[in-house]
């Protein structure tokens, strides 16, 4: 009877301080004593932002004829799926957006909406278009919820390992320095099998080249933070024996022969007595000159520290490109210099230039590292900011190849704790209070939130803080349910997102270590079965 009915369930959110502040070094979130909990941050305060009040529905939107209309366009479409692309892949391109739950999906696809002063909730992100969708079943081999360690052995891999541990097989535990430097436990990623087909190979993150996620393309680690030897001593490691990550990347197999590398890290590949180009030193304690070391293997090669050194890149004469815009992990976007560091679709469209000369084709991994970062900063507005600065590069991405010949894939390595919530009506701000209900306390609400976190609203007397009225913006912090350090990822199945060769096999509910294999069978690389094969093929 009432104009909406609601749930008043959910009773929480409550108030000390507003802040926030920038991106932190997202090392803390996922260092193994923060998997068992333990970081305290401080934060600035914010400023000010309007919140959004809902706008009617569309008139078109009244009529059924616009919605069946609607649906048999869809029917037309997926109608069209039955002509199967079963050409061999040439080219392969994997983007992983670190933490992108499919609630972030949606939030993000209302914000692309709502930035065009639409309602929101009708827009897509580019890969939404794309013909074929699948679940992955995240957990690793020794956890419910994973991070991004074992993900990208299981997604590159194609083998489920332990959290923090990359490259290697359930073998070898945590911190265990032999046993992750025993070949035998060692597992190869799907960028060492493009290169043995003769494919040109790299990878592009938002994060550093040594972090979690693109090390899954080259690096063996029993700890995920074993970045350069002096994080490797930090957990009472004898880096002569359990060789670096920054070491790994630019000396041994399949690293060293990366065509592309771009993201931030600096630090990683310099000793603490020089300067990086950034004015900051490194921290290296063994004197290795890690890009010297580069500079010299790729004499056709090309390194550069900023945006403006990269766009003027001759990609039709270089052979290498390694990009390093940050001393540390490159700076949100939407907050970052962009005079300084390039975005996402930037980085893709040089490294795509270049790859594209390879006759044999390529493989590239490209990840959205921050919006995890900011996720577990409880920071959404940022992180949706950086999901759709994902969305830009896989666009670009699809615009520039040829789906007959280039398999996209694009999925998430694990979830975060944000929910969309309540019942706020149609085109509500994604990033504002929900209008339309108030908790059993009287106040209004966010209508993101998330499950833990370092905010939860609540003032000294146990009260919910009345939310209306405080200034937010991109930067702001949302509320929380359990206070915790930092917002921690979630263990709900991700979505998978295919366009090209064979993406009809990206269907159904996946095991996430099937992902690089699904990709390897397009392409006619790597050990297990492919679409050459002659007792596969069909
Ligand atoms: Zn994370």
């Amino acid at each position: 009877m009432s104009k909406i009915l609601f749930l008043k369930l959910l009773f929480i959110f409550l108030i000390i301080t507003l802040a926030s502040g920038r991106i932190v070094d997202d090392i803390s979130f996922h260092n193994p004593q923060n998997l068992a909990g333990q970081m305290v941050k401080t934060r600035n305060s914010i400023s000010v932002e309007k919140v959004g009040v809902n706008k009617p529905t569309p008139e078109e939107e009244k009529d059924p004829e616009f919605w069946r209309s609607v649906a048999r366009e869809q029917v037309l479409r997926n109608l069209e799926k039955q002509k199967l692309n079963v050409n061999k892949a040439k080219n392969i391109i994997m983007f992983l957006g670190d933490g992108m739950s499919l609630s972030t999906v949606a939030a993000a696809r209302m914000l692309k909406g709502q930035r065009k002063n639409h309602t929101g909730e009708e827009d897509s992100l580019s890969f939404e278009k794309f013909p074929h969708a699948a679940f992955s079943k995240t957990y690793c081999a020794n956890a419910q919820v994973a991070d991004s360690a074992c993900t990208a052995t299981a997604y590159l891999c194609g083998v489920k390992g332990n959290i923090v541990t990359i490259g290697v097989s359930a073998n070898v535990e945590y911190n265990n320095c032999s046993a992750s430097m025993d070949p035998a436990n060692q597992v190869s990623s799907i960028a060492a099998w493009a290169q043995k087909a003769g494919k040109s190979t790299g990878f592009i993150t938002t994060t550093t080249l040594t972090h979690a996620s693109p090390s899954g393309t080259y690096a063996h680690v029993a700890n995920r933070l074993y970045e350069s030897d002096a994080d490797v001593m930090s957990f009472g490691q004898d880096p002569a024996t359990c060789m670096d990550m920054a070491h790994q990347l630019v000396t041994q197999e399949p690293g060293r022969n990366f065509n592309i590398m771009m993201g931030g890290g600096m630090a990683k590949f310099l000793p603490k007595n020089i300067k990086d180009f950034h004015g900051n030193n490194g921290i290296r304690e063994d004197g290795r000159n890690l890009l010297s070391t580069w500079q010299a293997m790729h004499p056709g090669g090309v390194f550069v520290s900023n945006r403006e050194e990269l766009l003027n890149v001759n990609t039709s004469n270089v052979s290498h490109i390694m990009g390093i815009f940050n001393t540390k992990a490159m700076d949100y976007y939407a907050v970052s210099d962009k005079s300084q560091q390039p975005s996402l679709a930037e980085m893709t469209e040089t490294a795509l230039n270049l790859l594209q000369r390879n006759e044999k084709g390529y493989f590239i991994f490209i990840e959205g590292g921050h919006i995890d970062t900011a996720h577990h900063e409880n920071k959404a507005g940022i992180s949706l900011d950086e999901t759709l600065e994902f969305d830009k590069a896989i666009q670009l991405a699809r615009d520039m190849t040829d789906p007959e010949e280039t398999l996209i894939v694009v999925t998430a390595d694990h979830g975060h704790g944000l929910t969309i919530n309540g019942y706020p009506g149609r085109g509500t701000s994604i990033l504002g209070l929900n209008q339309h209900d108030l908790g059993a306390d009287g106040l209004k609400y966010s209508t993101l939130s998330y499950a833990l976190g370092p905010q939860q609203f609540i003032d000294e007397h146990g009260q919910r803080v009345d939310l209306d009225g405080i200034p937010r913006d991109i930067d702001s912090i949302y509320p929380s349910y359990v206070k915790s350090n930092d917002g921690h990822h979630s263990g709900e199945d991700v979505g998978v997102f295919a366009s090209g060769p064979f993406d009809h096999l990206f269907t159904g509910v996946l095991e996430q270590n099937a992902i690089p294999h699904l990709m390897a069978y397009a392409a006619c690389i790597g050990d297990g079965l492919t679409m050459c094969d002659d007792n596969v093929e069909e």
